[in-house]
């Protein structure tokens, strides 16, 4: 039995490689610099794994930016735009690699970067490959060799991981009509032969070959394409160990598919989907090894050895031992480094911390688990399992998680609690005789730029540079300034400008109880950008009103109406570290208690236009088209909880972005908001159809300038985009906004846009 390990987080344990890229990008360290740094996390991952006695250990899971940007790179799928940096500027190989992520505007050349997105169900994003129909692969990049090579050099031989090829192709997008990508294996493979006859001769045992989407919904095509490419690989290559690995979801009806395959090793995720195991022993060939995910790659809980243990003596029952591998349920890039970082005990306390284990801690778990199973009546084995039970029941029985005020309450949930006193269309007309607002009316998402000055305001207090009270001062000053200066350039409804907070999932969980902070727990969210989700422990309530003194202070300064900002359920669920111990629907019901009762405090206050962002609604998606349906229902239904306690006349807003809504579009109009907002201007408004063909009823904001570039769009750019929008929703539903909140952006072109902004939907207006 061998213990191995999936990926470990690249960042390093106090973000070393974020700061050396950045500091490479901003031209302030050569490369070389930043070589070492890299070769230091990665020697560092390696020897912390050996320290702890795994025994297979991952290499090639490392990376400047993005692993599927890796294999990209490995297989030399480089659009052409990026060519001209290494033929004409004869540029180093990395910058390359880094302008296909970043784009590169520099040296007369202006190339855009490749497209980014989600992860799966994780907040982790990727770089999207591009293909085109005569798409030519070849061995462009040697890195899994290399760093196969470093390692062993270093005494550790290495379990080179790669992205399967199935999985590389379907991760891509087809960039010209006529084909579909999945058609590009038969070119794309002879590259993956290529590199693991080389791993081959270097001596590698076991390969790694990441296959997520075995775990979803596959067409006969690609199911096909599995087949066909790892009887290839097992033809050609036939000395290598190819273990397959599979996360975030079960095999469910390709279980028999994967069973099939000539491959050595499936590993499986039974921290998601622990109930699959005894279809995947009564299926699994003998010859083929097992490994089972039993450590959460994707959470920050303690392993219940206890439960862990039982998975493992049922895999013993049908399997030997030397068919059988530990691990965790996926990489451990999803979690946080190293819980020793995190000392200071007012952020963490020492009895939450004994809860965690965080990626150096879940190696050590792995470990144990295999002595655990193989010397299982050694005092050590007692003093270890003891100790692990002692933490279990210490989270499962303490007074700090479970409060039963909460749970009644999310018990009494009816149907009442989610719908509004009347349907829209009643709700509109009292909307109109009150907030009188003009035909497309303009407003702003919620924040305005977070500039260096109001950070340092913020990291000042944080050290008691300044005081709670000229802290506050400070944030009053630039929130009138705010204030007057929407009124001066004419936005009809006014943002007190969120400069008070930190982040819009870290300010309301700071303020709920039931949440814990890390103050080194980063996690990679895309390149060298880290978030630091929070940790939702306990059932949720707030102790006081979180919004109110800003959100009231900007409203008394002005006649206008000042929308309230608020955080959703869904999206506080979603990029917080959540409970183990309970369905996320539930906790989602209670946060979502929390927010109705800030919405509740807010129209007492006199604000009656209250936003409610969800942007990370869509990212909740289960993998399984069939699991869509009960997610949304309960997502959809939270946001209501957290909406509905309000008068008529009191006008919802949520706003969303970086989403798609065709496929979805039922449950959006389910949630029933006066008016939503959307990210839309880098689509040209082509994700507004899906509104227009279902005759979405209620009012939406489709952004008509993107937030993420600090570019000024044009008056006429932006009345183009709201004629197009015209033409796909009637004219008296629709709002004028930008795409998202304007935190990224510097003021002197925030203030410039939104001038024109103004002044597009006033020309349209006068054509009215
Ligand atoms: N109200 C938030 C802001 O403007 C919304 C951010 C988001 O959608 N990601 O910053
Ligand atoms: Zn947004």
């Amino acid at each position: 039995m061998l213990t191995h390990n999936l990926g470990y987080p690249r960042i390093g344990s106090k973000r070393q490689l974020k700061k050396a890229c950045e500091a490479y990008w901003a031209g302030k360290i050569p490369l070389n610099d930043l070589q070492k740094a890299a070769a230091e996390v990665r020697i560092t991952n390696w020897k912390l794994q050996k320290d702890a006695g795994l025994d297979l250990i991952p290499s090639n899971d490392f990376s400047f930016y993005d692993q599927v940007l890796d294999m990209a790179f490995t297989v030399g799928a480089i659009p052409d735009r990026y060519h001209e940096i290494l033929t004409k500027l004869n540029k180093p190989e990395l910058d390359l690699y880094f302008a296909m992520a970043r784009g590169y505007q520099k040296d007369g050349l202006d190339i855009i970067a490749m497209e980014m997105t989600k992860w799966f169900d994780t907040n982790y994003h990727y770089i999207v490959p591009e293909f085109t129909r005569e798409q030519h692969f070849k061995l462009f990049s040697t890195k899994v060799l290399d760093e196969f090579k470093e390692a062993k050099h270093l005494g550790v031989l290495t379990k080179p991981v790669l992205l399967g090829p199935v999985s590389f192709l379907l991760l891509g997008k087809e960039k010209e009509n006529g084909f579909h990508r999945i058609d590009l294996l038969k070119q794309l493979l002879p590259v993956y032969i290529d590199i693991l006859k080389k791993l081959e001769a270097l001596n590698a045992n076991w390969v790694q070959l990441d296959e997520p989407f075995l775990a979803m919904d596959l067409d006969q095509k690609e199911k096909e394409a599995f087949v066909w490419a790892y009887k290839e690989i097992k033809k050609q290559v036939p000395g290598v160990k190819t273990l397959l690995t599979t996360y975030f979801g079960a095999l469910e009806d390709n279980l028999e598919l994967a069973a099939d395959l000539p491959v050595c090793g499936l590993h499986v995720d039974l921290v998601r989907h622990p109930e699959q195991l005894d279809a995947i022993l009564s299926k699994i060939p003998g010859n083929m090894t097992l490994s089972l995910g039993l450590v959460d790659g994707r959470n920050i809980w303690k392993n219940d050895y206890q439960s862990s243990l039982q998975l493992i003596k049922k895999a013993q029952k049908k399997k030997d031992d030397d068919r059988l591998l530990i691990g965790p349920s996926c990489s451990l890039l999803h979690s946080p480094c190293d819980l020793e970082e995190e000392t200071n005990e007012n952020s963490l306390d020492t009895t939450i911390k004994s809860w965690l284990a965080f990626a150096r801690q879940k190696v050590t778990e792995i470990t144990v688990l295999k002595t655990l199973t193989l010397d299982s009546d050694s005092p050590q084995s007692n003093a270890l399992l003891e100790e692990n039970q002692a933490a279990i029941s210490s989270k499962a029985d303490s007074s700090r998680i479970h409060k039963p005020s909460v749970q009644e309450a999310v018990a009494k949930l009816s149907p009442a609690h989610s719908q509004r006193q009347s349907p829209f269309s009643k709700r509109t007309k009292l909307q109109n005789e009150h907030l009188h607002l003009p035909l497309f009316a303009t407003t702003t998402i919620g924040s305005f730029p977070q500039t260096k000055e109001v950070r340092q305001w913020r990291s000042q207090l944080k050290r008691g540079v300044l005081t709670e009270n000229q802290y506050n001062e400070r944030i009053k000053e630039a929130t009138a300034k705010a204030i007057q200066w929407q009124e001066e350039i004419g936005l009809d409804v006014l943002v007190h400008g969120e400069f008070e907070r930190n982040d819009m999932v870290e300010y309301f969980g700071e303020q709920l109880e039931g949440f814990a902070f890390t103050q080194n727990g980063w996690v990679q969210s895309y390149g060298s950008r880290c978030v630091k989700p929070p940790i939702i422990y306990g059932d949720v309530t707030r102790p006081a009103s979180m919004t109110m003194f800003w959100t009231q202070y900007a409203q008394s300064l002005t006649d206008r109406p000042v929308k309230g900002m608020l955080t959703g359920p869904v999206t506080i669920l979603q990029w917080s570290f959540v409970r183990n111990d309970q369905p996320r629907k539930v906790t989602c019901q209670q946060i979502a208690l929390a927010i109705r009762e800030e919405v509740k405090d807010l129209e007492k206050a006199g604000i009656h236009i209250i936003q409610i962002d969800e942007p990370a609604l869509r990212e909740g998606l289960p993998l399984r088209q069939a699991d869509w349906d009960h997610y949304l229902r309960w997502a959809v239904e939270c946001f209501r909880i957290s909406a509905s306690a309000v008068a008529d006349s009191t006008q919802i807003h949520t706003h969303m972005c970086y989403s798609e809504f065709n496929d979805i579009i039922t449950h959006i109009a389910a949630m029933d908001a006066d008016v939503i907002t959307i990210e839309c201007s880098r689509s040209q408004m082509e994700l507004l159809d899906a509104f227009g063909q279902f005759n979405y009823p209620n009012e939406i904001g489709p952004g008509v300038y993107d937030i993420h570039s600090p570019r000024v769009p044009s008056i006429e750019e932006m009345i183009t985009l709201i004629q197009k929008a015209k033409a796909v929703i009637p004219q008296n539903q629709l709002w004028v906004n930008p795409d998202c909140g304007l935190k990224t952006r510097a003021w002197e072109e925030t203030e410039e846009a939104l001038k024109r902004m103004v002044n597009a939907a006033k020309v349209l207006r006068k054509e009215v």
